[in-house]
Formats: structure tokens, sequence, C-alpha cells
């Protein structure tokens, strides 16, 4: 029997969004040897380039760059994803799935309006996977309940005041590659969509940098919390 249980599960409400925000985190936590995962929750079917075919081909490779152990996908509609009960349950199986300690999860306020949605989706799934009372069922086996430690938000398009920083210097390489991967979105040749890659990835690279500098090192991805942050030992925060 497979053994699902990661350190870190980071949800993405499209392929490519934890890659983004989250790739160089994910990237550095498996190089120290913890167990990743991600659940994207839409197959970005609206996006103007690439079949999600092809996106998913994508997705795989990326996966591979940064050694997360496993990677699904829950096929939500993209464009329209809900904070309804039928999607927590989906998500609360995923949680009891992966028993993560901590979930990565989309931006709060952010330009795409997806971001928010999943965001409040992951966010009340990942508090209601630790109550008993909501039964759910996974390859017919009922799961346990289950609470991650916490619960943080990736800072993704709208540059936002970040409330935890994490150095991936050593993974900013590994972390782009993973974003390349991405073929389909970012080999376009000389045009619109080709600049509008390119600036992306140069923004990408400017907030890293500008959120690295808070805490002297090269690079740095950004993370807010909606819950407190508890510790019974301030210098393991460090
Ligand atoms: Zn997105």
């Amino acid at each position: 029997m497979i053994d699902y249980r990661v350190d870190i599960l980071a949800f993405g409400a499209h392929p490519d969004d934890v890659e983004c925000a989250a790739g160089g985190t994910l990237a550095a936590e498996t190089r120290q040897g913890y167990q990743t995962a991600i659940v994207d929750l839409t197959r970005g079917e609206l996006g103007s380039f690439g079949s999600p075919e092809i996106r998913n081909a994508e997705a795989l490779k990326a996966q591979e760059l940064l050694h997360v152990s496993f990677r699904e996908n829950l096929g939500l509609p993209d464009g329209f994803i809900a904070n309804n009960k039928e999607n927590q349950l989906a998500v609360i199986r995923m949680i009891r799935k992966y028993r993560p300690t901590i979930v990565l999860a989309n931006a709060l306020h952010d330009r795409h309006p997806d971001h928010k949605q999943a965001a409040e989706l992951v966010s009340s799934a990942a508090y209601l996977a630790g109550l008993r009372k909501i039964e759910t069922v996974y390859e017919n086996v009922t799961q346990q309940p289950h609470r991650p430690t916490a619960v943080y938000h990736y800072i993704q398009d709208l540059l936002t005041e970040p409330d935890i920083v994490m150095d991936i210097s050593a993974a900013f390489d590994k972390k782009m590659q993973a974003i390349q991967a991405y073929g389909s979105q970012f080999l376009h040749n000389n045009d619109a969509a080709y600049n509008g890659s390119k600036a992306l990835l140069k923004q990408i690279e400017a907030t890293n940098s500008i959120f690295g500098r808070a805490i002297d090192v090269q690079y740095a991805e950004g993370f807010t919390v909606n819950r407190y942050i508890g510790t019974n030992n301030l210098l393991q925060l460090l």
C-alpha cells in the first residue's frame, strides 16, 4: 500500500500557480528531505495557449524537476472555482489522503478571481478536514480526520506584504526551470504572448528578489497567513 503522507501539500487554482509562487519553496524543502505533493484544482482549460493534455504533460515535467512526490488534478471548472460543499469535500479528501503538516494555497487577494476563490476553498477545507463528523471515503476506505498545522497563502501577482519569507536562493534556478517546463505558455516566437511570458518571468524574479532583500538573501518567496502561527519554540521559527 502506498504511503501518501507528505510534509507539505500545495494546492493551485491552475497548473503552474504553485511553480510560479511557491516552486522555490517546494524545491528547497524536497532538497532537505521533506515530502511534498501538489494538487491542481483545475486543468487551466481557459488559458489562451496549449491544450489540457499538453498542460498535463508539462505539469508532470515540472513536478519531476522539483522532486515533488505526488501530483494530481481535481478537474474543477477553470474560471468558476466555488467554495461550496462539493468542492470542500473534494479538497478534504486530498488533505486526509496526504495528511500534510503544512498546506500551501493561492493568494487571498489577487488579480485572477479564481485565486481568491481557491484560497478560501482550501482554507475552509483545511479546517473542516479535522472534523470527525464530516465523513469522506477514498478508494472505498473511510478516511480519518486530519487538520494541517498551518495554511500559508503564497503571494502571486499582486505584491502583498508577506508574513513569512522563505529563502529560496539555492533553489531559484530549479524553480525557473520548472516554470519554463510549461513550454506551451513560454515558448512562443516574438509575439505578444512571448513578450508577456518574458515579462512574467521578470516579475517573478523581481518579486523574489524584493522578498529576499528583506531577509538579506538573494531570492525569497512570500507567504501570508489567515490564522495565527503557533509555536512553543520561537527559535524554531528561524
Ligand atoms: Zn492561476
